[in-house]
């Protein structure tokens, strides 16, 4: 079929780079080479038993059929209870509804809301979907790079000097997917203080990584600080991330009924409810023991710590200790211009990753996917053996540069 039978819309979108590095590692094992990938974006842990239980009871006793497009009341109700016990924020059931991932709720929240040509501020390095999304809602990404001197995060001054009469979305997304950037209490009040006098700007906050925290437990969330913007921000959440449920595509939004009906309306005619069994396992997480996620957090910070000092004492590579999520952000910049043993030249961080796949059989995903140049995200969701054998794979690559 020509290109031409393929909307505008979707010519403009391309495929994750996540997806496509993981592709060519999967490749290169094909073909026999040893390859140690960290670049996954998911936990390496079993979804917890009693999760699992939860949903082969739902089996066993039929919950087997459509559910209620915006979730069921049992998920809703443990969603509802969530957002109140954890985050202080009261919804009620017909301002949550549940989705596929959060992948699909903010997706869905940019179909629902975006006329062409709306503009949607991504504060740079980004969680890699959110410029395609907002291209394949007709919609027009406005990146702000946030370096890493400030943080890896949006200053107030920056988004006031972002925001134009076409703004319709600022995305947040704390701890941040790829560098683990958390706000702070005081960061939010004053990015809200900006928004004030903004008030057709719209807040996606995506909380998926609220757990992952490497200081004191969960993540502040800006409603919390600044409950004046809640009629127009949307909170994005799931379990993917915080029960290892990845595969079960569990997520939701909470927001204003109007967007939140609106975005069910759009789902209804389009995905339709989410699976009635994962729903039942996703209202068992939210409800029961939570030992795993502390369990769990304990683990990544090990593999941080373990990690961070080996990363440093290589010379041209540095990073800062991440808030939270599981990725090493690394600069790269004190290798960029460096020539490799076959003479090629090292021009920017795709070379650097390219260099260290087909070089030392390392994985990694370069920072031009996520908007803020030259780094290279290291996932530490893998075993600490893996995470060692990888970075000493690095540390020979490196070193045989000129
Ligand atoms: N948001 C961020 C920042 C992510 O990193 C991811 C997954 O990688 C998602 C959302 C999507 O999560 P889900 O599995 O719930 O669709």
């Amino acid at each position: 079929m020509s290109s031409s039978h393929i909307a505008g819309r979707i010519r403009r979108i391309k495929p994750s780079p996540s997806t496509a590095a993981a592709d060519r590692a999967n490749e290169l094992r094909r073909e026999g080479r040893q390859i140690v990938s960290l670049v996954v974006g998911e936990p390496d842990f079993d979804t917890p038993a009693h999760i699992r239980q939860a949903a082969a009871d739902a089996m066993d006793k039929g919950a087997t059929r459509y559910t209620l497009m915006a979730g069921t009341v049992d998920l809703r109700r443990a969603i509802a209870a969530k957002l109140e016990r954890e985050n202080g924020l009261v919804y009620s059931l017909d301002e949550i509804i549940a989705t596929n991932g959060a992948k699909s709720a903010i997706y869905s929240a940019f179909a629902a809301t975006l006329e062409p040509g709306d503009e949607v501020i991504i504060p740079a390095p980004y969680w890699v979907s959110y410029p395609d999304m907002a291209l394949a809602c007709d919609g027009v990404p406005v990146f702000v790079p946030c370096d890493e001197a400030q943080g890896f995060k949006l200053t107030a001054a920056q988004l006031e000097a972002a925001i134009t009469a076409k703004t319709r979305w600022l995305v947040i997304n704390s701890p941040s997917n790829p560098t683990g950037a958390s706000y702070t209490a005081d960061e939010y009040r004053a990015i809200a203080d900006v928004l004030a006098t903004h008030p057709h700007v719209m807040v996606m906050t995506d909380d998926i990584y609220e757990h992952i925290r490497y200081d004191s437990g969960i993540t502040p969330h800006l409603l919390a600080i600044a409950p004046e913007l809640r009629d127009r921000t949307l909170a994005v959440n799931g379990v993917s991330k915080t029960y290892a449920m990845t595969g079960w595509r569990l997520g939701w939004i909470a927001g204003p009924s109007d967007l939140v009906q609106a975005v069910n309306t759009l789902l209804s005619q389009s995905a339709g409810n989410c699976c009635s069994i994962s729903q039942a396992a996703a209202a068992a997480a939210l409800n029961g023991d939570q030992s795993f996620v502390e369990r769990s957090v304990a683990i990544y910070r090990q593999r941080r710590d373990a990690t961070l000092p080996l990363i440093n004492a290589i010379p041209g590579l540095s990073c800062k200790a991440p808030d939270g999520a599981f990725y090493l952000y690394v600069n790269c910049g004190g290798l960029i211009g460096k020539t490799t043993p076959d003479g090629k030249r090292l021009d920017a961080d795709g070379d650097v990753v390219l260099y260290f796949l087909e070089s030392a059989g390392v994985a990694l995903v370069a920072g031009t996917a996520y908007g803020l140049s030259p780094y290279f995200r290291l996932s530490i969701a893998t075993d600490i053996a893996t995470l060692t054998d990888g970075v000493e794979r690095i540390a020979r690559a490196v070193s045989e540069l000129r």
